[in-house]
Formats: structure tokens, C-alpha cells, sequence
């Protein structure tokens, strides 16, 4: 058996290949970024060439680093930004648009027709997802109705379908020369179009949005072989093993295999999954029922998802569109010079709100500002905004399985800022917890992938790996807390009614 595992994390900023040890650690990293493109108010899209050409170049940059070639690597693992939509042509393997990105309002017309008279809610029991712009099958059909001939091509069965995971892993396993187009149920689920309890694709909700079942990838176990690497590629012959979207694959990582346990992401969204067993548990409190894992031919496992569609982002914001600070981690000392918010609250609305509220109407608002409030206040409103935003979940999310979490497992880009965790500490009530490893999306990725092949046994290995890094306890009165809290409350409900 080869010594390693390569992980190919296609996130929503950048593409990473990361190669891990049996023992879980990070031997090697090749990281790329990739544009982000604007073209109109509420608009993101991604150019899927530049992605496949980024995820190639990290992959070459990783065994570089690491010194190896593709005899080491025992399986690959893919994991992914979840619901971004590619739709590209069987035979040139050219995409007909570029990706429409998860944070993209354009299909709200769409998503508002297809409720009807029965609302957002009109798929929830099948799908366990409310009508929302935030998932693929809209964007599926927005393309289809928008593309010159892009409907009639599908219809022929010219154009397939995918998720970037799928995108990667065609392109991978020989592109129009043989590439198998397939997903795995975790990002099935975030699709509208299967199934909870099947876990395939119903035909039904397919032809509500004009998507002919030809598109449609299949859908397979997160923890299988799929298919090896294409001859003459840079992993000709491993075993591509292991497909689960980017929340999942860092629930997976961060070991919460016990029903009642929870991780939190904070990257450019923030996504808290609670994984609920066997069990299939219907939200009432604006969470998702979404697929957690599945290995192989066990049966699968639901999680509860919340979903924050803007916490990092926010940050890149300060940075790219106010200028008031040049790298992402300044924002914890220009919060640190300032001993509280100064009474501003930001609610970065900026795609609308999704968990609890689900609110496509919304758009941010900065509120509370007098004359005494400055950049620093605003830096730590930003910062701040993240953990209130994060309660808010937690809180739908004992409501919804009446389990109360006693600590919270963290990773992402912003957990290396500790005022933000230990506020997040203080707003919860419960300990925040760091893991060794912080790339968790990627490392949950290489354990589905080396599970399939037998490089790991399973979840125990996966648990003994686990290590803790850092904690943080509540510290904060609980007055204070509260105070701080409805006042956010208060400041959210100024962000709704601003698109008719
Ligand atoms: P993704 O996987 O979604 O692309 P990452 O997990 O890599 O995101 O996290 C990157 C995000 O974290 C960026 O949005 C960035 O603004 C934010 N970030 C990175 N470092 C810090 C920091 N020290 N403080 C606050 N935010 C940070």
C-alpha cells in the first residue's frame, strides 16, 4: 500500500491539493485562486476552466512539495463548494456558462415561480431543502432558459450537469475521452432534485425545472471508487475513491460520526452541521436536512445544516471593496483597539439571508452608528457579526433536535482569529474547540477517498487521529451577552423589504 492520500479541495476562493500521512497530517499543500467574477448586482460566477487548470497545477504542486509521484498516493478524495453549477458539452468538454456560484441571487424570478401558491416549502419533505437561489437546480434551469441553444443541446443530450466536484472528477477520469460523470449523495442533496429517502433523483421536480434526467450525474456512496486517474494525467491509474461537499467532508473530518455532535466552518460563508444518525430530521427553525455521509454500501447518515451565506466574505469586503484593511488577519487588531462595537451591528445581507431567516429580500445594513463609532468599531461589528449570525443557528438548532451541545468543534480560515472565537465562546455559552489540523474540509475528503481502499479501517482510525489544539470558555456576564444579542436581533430586522 502506497504511504499517502490526496485530497483535492475545490473551495469557493481557491483550489487546494493537500497529500496526508496514515497518521492525518499535511505533508504537502499546492493552493491556487481563482477569479471572482461580478458581472451585475447579486451576480458570481466562476470560470470552471480555470478551475480544472488550477486543480491540475496544485495537484503538481503538491506531489513536488512533497516529493512524490503518483506510485505514493494510494487513493484521491475530492471535496468541493457545494451547489456551485457547471454545465458543460459531453463532446468538447467546453462549459456552455461560466459556474453560477452557491452566493448568487439571479434565479430568485425562478425560485419564486416554482414555489407557486404553496410557497418555498412546496419540496421540503422530498428534498429537505426550501426553495431558495442558494441551490443547483435553479441555476440548472436559469442556464437552460438563458444560453443560446443550451436547451436544445440538453435535449439532445449534448450537456451534462454537475456540481464542481463532478466537473473535476470527469475532467480527472479522461473528459470527453471516457470521463465518468458522477456525484456523491452528499452533494446530490444540495441539488433540490433528490430524493432524502431514495437518495435518487426524482423525475418529477426534474421536469418542474425543464432538466432533462440526461444532465443528471450519477449518484453514488461519498466512500467508493469511481474510477481511476486518466493515462497520460498526473495520477494515471490511482483510485479516485472519495466525493463529499465541502461541510460534510469537514464534518467527516473533524470526526462527528456520534449523532449530537457538531463542527462549525468558518470560511466564506459559515455552515454549522449537526449529524443526526439514520435519522431524516425535518426542520422548523429555516435549517437544512441534508445527506451527512454515506460509506460505501452502509446506510447513510442526515445531518441538520445551518447555512450563513456571508462570514468570511465579509472581511474580504473591508479588504477588496472600504480598503480599510490590507490582509484578512488585520481586522483582529484594528478590533482589538477598540474595547466593544461602539453600538454598530452589521448584517452583511449582502445574498439576502439564508439560515434561520431565508430572506432573498434582505440586503446588508451597518446600523447603530453615531459620531463615535470608527473603523475599528466597524472592524469588530464585522468580526462580531459572524458569532451572532452563528448563535442564531445554534439556537434553531436545539430547537429543531432538542439536542444541547456542550462544546462546538470549529475550523476554517477565520478561527485563527481569537477574538472572534473567544467572542463566539462568550455569545454561545459553550466551549469552542480548535482542532490540530485545521484543514479539516480537505482532511474529511482523504479519509472517505482512504477508507474506500482500505489505507484506513473506518471512522475509529478517523476519531484516534482527531487531536485538540485550542479551547475557548464563555467569559462574558450574561447580561451583557443578551444586551448584545437583541440588539443584533434588532439590527437583522432592518435588513428586510430592500428588493421587491
Ligand atoms: P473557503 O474554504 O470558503 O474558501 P477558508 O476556510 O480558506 O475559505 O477561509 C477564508 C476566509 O476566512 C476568507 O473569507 C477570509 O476573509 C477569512 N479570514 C482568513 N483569515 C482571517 C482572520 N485572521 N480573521 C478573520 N477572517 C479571516
Amino acid at each position: 500500500m502506497p504511504d499517502y492520500v490526496l485530497a483535492i479541495d475545490q473551495g469557493t476562493t481557491s483550489s487546494r491539493a493537500m497529500i496526508f500521512d496514515h497518521s492525518g497530517r499535511v505533508i504537502s499543500t499546492g493552493q491556487l485562486e481563482h477569479d471572482q467574477i461580478f458581472p451585475r448586482a447579486g451576480w458570481v460566477e466562476h470560470n470552471p476552466d480555470q478551475i480544472w487548470n488550477n486543480v491540475r497545477e496544485a495537484v503538481g504542486l503538491a506531489l513536488t512539495r512533497a516529493n512524490v509521484t503518483y506510485t505514493d498516493i494510494a487513493a484521491v478524495g475530492i471535496t468541493n463548494q457545494r451547489e456551485t453549477t457547471v454545465v458543460w458539452d459531453r463532446k468538447t468538454g467546453k462549459p456552455v456558462y461560466n459556474a453560477i456560484v452557491w452566493q448568487d441571487t439571479r434565479t430568485q424570478a425562478i425560485v419564486e415561480e416554482l414555489g407557486g401558491d404553496v410557497g418555498p416549502d412546496r419540496y421540503k419533505s422530498i428534498v429537505g431543502l426550501p426553495l431558495a437561489t442558494y441551490f443547483s437546480g435553479p441555476k440548472v434551469k436559469w442556464i437552460l432558459d438563458n444560453v443560446p441553444g443550451a436547451r436544445e443541446a440538453a435535449e439532445r443530450g449534448d450537456l451534462l450537469f454537475g456540481n464542481t466536484d463532478a466537473w473535476v472528477l470527469w475532467n480527472m477520469t479522461g473528459g470527453p475521452d471516457g470521463g465518468v460523470h458522477i456525484t456523491d449523495v452528499t452533494n446530490a442533496s444540495r441539488t433540490m432534485l433528490m430524493d432524502l429517502d431514495t437518495l435518487s433523483w426524482r423525475q418529477d421536480i426534474a421536469a418542474d425545472m425543464g432538466i432533462p434526467m440526461s444532465m443528471l450525474p450519477q449518484i453514488r456512496s461519498s466512500s467508493e471508487v469511481y474510477g481511476p486517474g486518466r493515462a497520460g494525467g498526473l495520477l494515471p491509474g490511482v483510485s479516485i475513491a472519495g466525493i463529499l461537499g465541502d461541510q460534510q467532508a469537514a464534518t467527516f473530518g473533524q470526526a462527528c460520526f456520534t449523532p449530537g455532535t457538531a463542527k462549525n466552518t468558518y470560511g466564506t460563508g459559515n455552515f454549522m452541521l449537526l449529524n443526526t444518525g439514520t435519522e431524516k430530521v425535518p426542520s422548523k427553525n429555516g435549517l437544512l436536512t441534508t445527506v451527512c455521509y454515506k460509506i460505501g454500501d452502509q446506510e447513510p447518515r442526515y445531518a441538520l445544516e445551518g447555512s450563513i451565506a456571508v462570514t468570511g466574505s465579509l472581511i474580504q469586503w473591508l479588504r477588496d471593496n472600504l480598503g480599510i484593511i490590507t490582509d484578512a488577519p488585520d481586522v483582529e487588531w484594528m478590533a482589538r483597539k477598540v474595547e466593544d462595537n461602539g453600538g454598530a451591528y452589521f448584517v452583511p445581507a449582502f445574498s439576502g439571508l439564508f439560515a434561520p431567516y431565508w430572506r432573498p429580500d434582505a440586503r446588508g445594513a451597518l446600523v447603530g452608528l453615531t459620531r463615535y463609532v470608527n473603523r475599528n468599531h466597524i472592524a469588530r461589528a464585522a468580526l462580531e457579526s459572524t458569532a451572532f449570525q452563528t448563535r442564531e443557528v445554534l439556537e434553531a438548532m436545539k430547537a429543531d433536535s432538542g439536542v444541547e451541545l456542550t462544546e462546538l468543534k470549529v475550523d476554517g480560515g477565520m478561527v485563527a482569529n481569537e477574538l472572534l472565537m473567544q467572542f463566539q465562546a462568550d455569545q454561545l455559552g459553550v466551549d469552542v474547540v480548535r482542532p490540530q489540523v485545521a484543514e479539516t474540509t480537505a482532511l474529511g475528503a482523504a479519509y472517505a477517498a482512504g477508507i474506500a481502499v482500505g489505507f484506513w479501517s473506518g471512522e475509529r482510525d478517523v476519531t484516534a487521529n482527531w487531536a485538540e489544539d485550542r479551547r475557548w470558555s464563555p467569559a462574558m456576564e450574561a447580561d451583557e451577552r443578551d444586551r448584545l444579542y437583541r440588539q443584533w436581533k434588532k439590527a437583522v430586522t432592518k435588513t428586510f423589504d430592500w428588493v421587491d
